[in-house]
């Protein structure tokens, strides 16, 4: 079994921790999670660990991407189960701060991005979130001043949108996108998975057999639009509740014109019972 990773709970400890890993000319890579670890989150951390010396992975669920209506209470949370796995996982170092160290009393500064920010997909339909991640991941960045930071392409828009403000912000960061682990099923590994009734867990998949047929169709030529339309009416039939369901620029997320811009990624938001579950994928 590896060494327990250290486990840091303020900025100046974190700053402590990592100082030796750089005096040693070790390059660090920051792994940002929300906790409830699954096998997506650790192939991150199998990514970081083949990028730099030292992996850090950070655990905070951060209360500023969440909507007053949204599941900030009841997201899932279990740190010593998170502990176990990523010491399996050969992390060096948890960053795991409260509300309190992250948000002091006081604080008063929101990062609020553009650009694919505001493209019209997840944006829509949670205004909040793109702020609320551009500010803590602005600071992890700053806590940790890591060498990369991997993102999972589950996430699209929000790679995206990390991606960019690293840019704009010349800090010097790469921001490194992870495919999207899966079940068996093809459904998306998701912390949020676990509020999934069985009934609805049988459901699920439907999505990403629908993106794949959709992109498979899309790749021999049939119209886009045609393409989306059947595909909403797919998942729909199978009960769920379509948020979006588009096909955008794959970098800047810009709507497609018939024909035009390449890559193209589908991107889709969608609601079973009470779980909203998004996916994607390249065409
Ligand atoms: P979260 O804890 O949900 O905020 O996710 C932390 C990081 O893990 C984000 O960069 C996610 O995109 C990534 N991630 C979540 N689920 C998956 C997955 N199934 N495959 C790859 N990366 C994922």
């Amino acid at each position: 079994m590896a060494n327990r990773p250290i486990v840091t709970r303020t900025v100046d400890s974190l700053r402590r921790a990592l100082a030796p890993f750089r005096g040693a000319g070790q390059r660090i890579t920051l792994v940002p999670t929300m906790g409830a670890l699954h096998a997506g989150h650790l192939a991150l951390v199998r990514e970081a660990r083949r990028r730099a010396r030292r992996v850090v992975v950070s655990i905070f669920v951060n209360p500023t991407q969440f909507a007053p209506h949204e599941d900030f209470g009841s997201y899932p949370r279990g740190f010593a189960a998170d502990l176990a796995v990523l010491r399996a996982a050969k992390a060096d170092l948890i960053w795991a701060p409260s509300a309190q160290v992250m948000y002091p009393d006081g604080f008063a500064t929101r990062i609020e991005p553009q650009g694919a920010a505001m493209a019209g997909l997840e944006d829509k339909f949670r205004p909040h979130f793109f702020g609320g991640v551009a500010t803590v991941v602005a600071k992890l960045f700053t806590q940790t001043e890591p060498d990369f930071a991997m993102f999972g392409e589950k996430d699209y828009q929000q790679l995206c949108v990390v991606t960019q403000m690293a840019k704009d912000l010349d800090l010097a960061v790469k921001v490194i996108g992870v495919p999207t682990v899966r079940e068996k099923d093809g459904l998306a590994l998701s912390s949020r998975n676990a509020y999934l009734s069985p009934a609805e867990r049988t459901v699920a998949p439907t999505l990403y057999r629908m993106l794949k047929a959709s992109a498979a169709r899309i790749r021999q030529g049939e119209p886009i639009e045609m393409v989306l339309e059947e595909g909403r009416a797919e998942i729909e039939h199978a009960g769920f509740a379509v948020d979006y369901l588009e096909a955008r620029h794959a970098r800047t997320l810009a709507p497609i014109t018939p024909r035009k811009e390449r890559p193209i990624r589908l991107l889709v938001a969608a609601k079973i019972g009470k779980t909203r579950l998004i996916d994607n994928l390249g065409v």
